[in-house]
């Protein structure tokens, strides 16, 4: 490192910044996760994308997208209404990358139907290098891929959406959305009444010809800019989905009434609107009644990238904590010598094998689904499942990782704060934590054979290691309790781990060991670095985590 100088002193022992590097190369567990899900052959494309959002450019953008954060313009100065928000340029450049690279669309055909192979796992590793870099900007990106699901429920629309949600072009003047190169969509759903209990939602639909007029309001609708949005609201037979776009056909401004942006702790390059709808143009998706059951299907896969968002910021955490500890010393000694760093460290590493292991074994199962029933049981089951642990665990982890640097780790100019406020929401948003186990209980009453035989397969998997039987029989009966309810995130849990220890299993047979040993069979305290693992091990962990 080349030390710099100030007037009154020479700058010495900073670690320089972790830029202008390879994310894929530098990320075995990453690389070694995707080949044995099925995206070996994608290793070139992953590493181009890996040096791209690497680079210094890029972290450059995310900082700026994340400090100029976006402005809400209610009217004009003339007093007409604009309901426009305004994103910084970094933002658009982010979303440009993520949309060229497929993010929003690389898991559907041209006529909308999953696209088979290994495209889930491939589209998953570059979510999660996208979520090192920044994560706001991937809410419009997640939501658009995720929309096409719900939007299978009416072929018609679905026909006329792909053309434009297919494309790799993202083009963010406001204008209707069949005029446009490529087009994002939203969710509305959450009210002031009621987020997880949507058949509380009031707003209103009314028929309007072939389409209906919706009245009534949103208390969270992210990524405002969208160019339409699916949206819940009781109709005569019940509460249904509808896909309500920023323009009505003849060409005019629909009712879409932003109220405010949200003041959020995190997630500040993505702007959350509150937001009413005077009136507003909508189609239905759908019949009328089968709301939950149309955009549940969108909400599955919003839930699967909110977990590979909070692996991918973990990964980040984890690459930041060990890159500054090799460079740091203290006691005359780089921390990355220290026994004790090293165990920390190591132990972090080992949680970070574990997660992006599961979370590529989930992007299998979301690939193997349409044509194996086995695997989807096992996706039904596994979503909440790692969505719940994977996502929960993040903010935990990152104050760990922040720690890892000291003082450094606390102030904005580093990434690791924007982390940290990023963390907690992907727990909460898409289904919070206790929503996410009630519905892995859902999964286990309603397909309670299918279920079984996910847990037997997950025994077979992970037969051998440590705790694995006595995880599975107790997870067998805490699921069988009369009051499962009350017991519901110790066994989700259970779960969880049991299935990454199953997943690591085919990725790295001794790591499976060691994070059974120290997660399933309790061999480990409340604090990362709170375990015994040998030397080897050690160097192992650090090694695979950054060569
Ligand atoms: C930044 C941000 C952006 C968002 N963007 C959108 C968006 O674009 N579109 C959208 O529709 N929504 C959006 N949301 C809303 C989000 O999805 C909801 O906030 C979330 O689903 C929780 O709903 P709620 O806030 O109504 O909380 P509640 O439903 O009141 O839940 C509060 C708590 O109670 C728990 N709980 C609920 N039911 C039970 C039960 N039966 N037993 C035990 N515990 C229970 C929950 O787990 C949670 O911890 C956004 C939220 C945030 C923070």
């Amino acid at each position: 490192m080349t030390p710099s100088s100030s007037a009154t002193h020479e700058v010495l022992n900073q670690s320089p910044p972790f830029e202008d590097v390879d994310l894929f190369a530098l990320d075995r567990p990453l690389a070694e996760a995707v080949a044995a899900n099925g995206g070996a052959a994608a290793e070139q494309e992953l590493s181009g994308f890996g040096q791209h959002w690497g680079s210094a450019d890029m972290a450059a953008r995310g900082r700026l997208a994340n400090e100029n954060t976006p402005k809400l313009r209610t009217f004009d100065a003339r007093g007409n209404r604009r309901d426009e928000v305004e994103f910084h340029p970094a933002y658009h450049e982010l979303m440009a990358r993520s949309a060229h690279a497929g993010i929003h669309n690389s898991t559907w055909s041209a006529e909308g139907k999953p696209a088979g192979g290994a495209a889930e796992v491939v589209r998953a590793a570059k979510f999660y290098m996208a979520a090192q870099v920044e994560t706001g900007h991937l809410c419009p990106i997640t939501m658009t891929r995720a929309s096409v699901a719900a939007l299978a429920a009416q072929p018609d629309l679905l026909a006329k959406t792909m053309p434009v949600i297919g494309t790799r072009a993202y083009d963010p003047t406001f204008a209707p959305w069949p005029t446009k190169r490529g087009m994002t969509l939203g969710m509305g759903m959450t009210e002031k009444q009621g987020g997880t209990d949507v058949r509380s939602n009031m707003t209103r639909a009314e028929r309007d010809g072939d389409a209906y007029r919706i009245s009534g309001h949103k208390w969270f609708m992210s990524a405002p800019m969208c160019d339409a949005f699916l949206v819940l609201a009781q109709a005569d037979e019940g509460l249904t989905c509808f896909f309500m776009p920023r323009f009505v056909p003849d060409g005019s401004v629909n009712a879409i009434q932003f109220q405010r942006l949200k003041d959020k702790l995190g997630n500040r390059s993505n702007a959350s609107s509150e937001v009413e709808f005077a009136g507003a143009h909508a189609m239905r998706v759908g019949d009328e009644g089968k709301g939950i059951r149309t955009i549940i299907q969108m909400v599955q896969l919003t839930r699967q990238d909110c977990a590979i968002a909070s692996a991918g910021l973990m990964r980040s955490g984890l690459a930041h904590a060990l890159h500054h500890a090799r460079y740091r010393s203290v006691f005359q000694k780089h921390l990355a010598d220290q026994p004790l760093m090293q165990a920390v460290l190591a132990d972090m590493a080992l949680h970070v094998e574990a997660s992006i292991a599961l979370v590529m074994r989930l992007c299998r199962s979301f690939d193997r689904a349409p044509d194996d029933p086995d695997e989807a049981a096992f996706m039904r089951l596994l979503t909440p499942a790692i969505k719940y642990w994977v996502c929960k665990s993040a903010p935990g982890f990152l104050y760990e990782a922040m720690e890892c640097l000291g003082g450094n780790g606390y102030v904005e100019e580093g990434i690791l704060a924007r982390h940290y406020r990023e963390a907690p929401v992907n727990a909460i948003w898409e289904g919070s934590g206790n929503v996410m186990c009630l519905d892995v209980l859902r999964a286990l009453s309603r397909e309670a054979e299918a279920a079984s035989a996910v847990l037997q397969g997950l025994a077979a998997a992970a037969r051998g290691l440590p705790g694995a039987a006595d995880a599975v029989a107790m997870i067998g009966k805490a699921f069988r309790r009369p009051d499962s309810e009350q017991v519901a995130r110790l066994a989700v849990e259970k779960l969880a781990l049991l299935t990454a220890a199953a997943a690591l299993k085919q990725v790295s047979p001794r790591h499976a060991e060691l994070f059974a040993a120290t997660r399933l069979a309790g061999n480990h305290a409340s604090m990362y670095g709170a375990v015994d693992l040998a030397n080897d091990d050690i160097r192992a962990l650090l090694r695979r985590a950054l060569p």
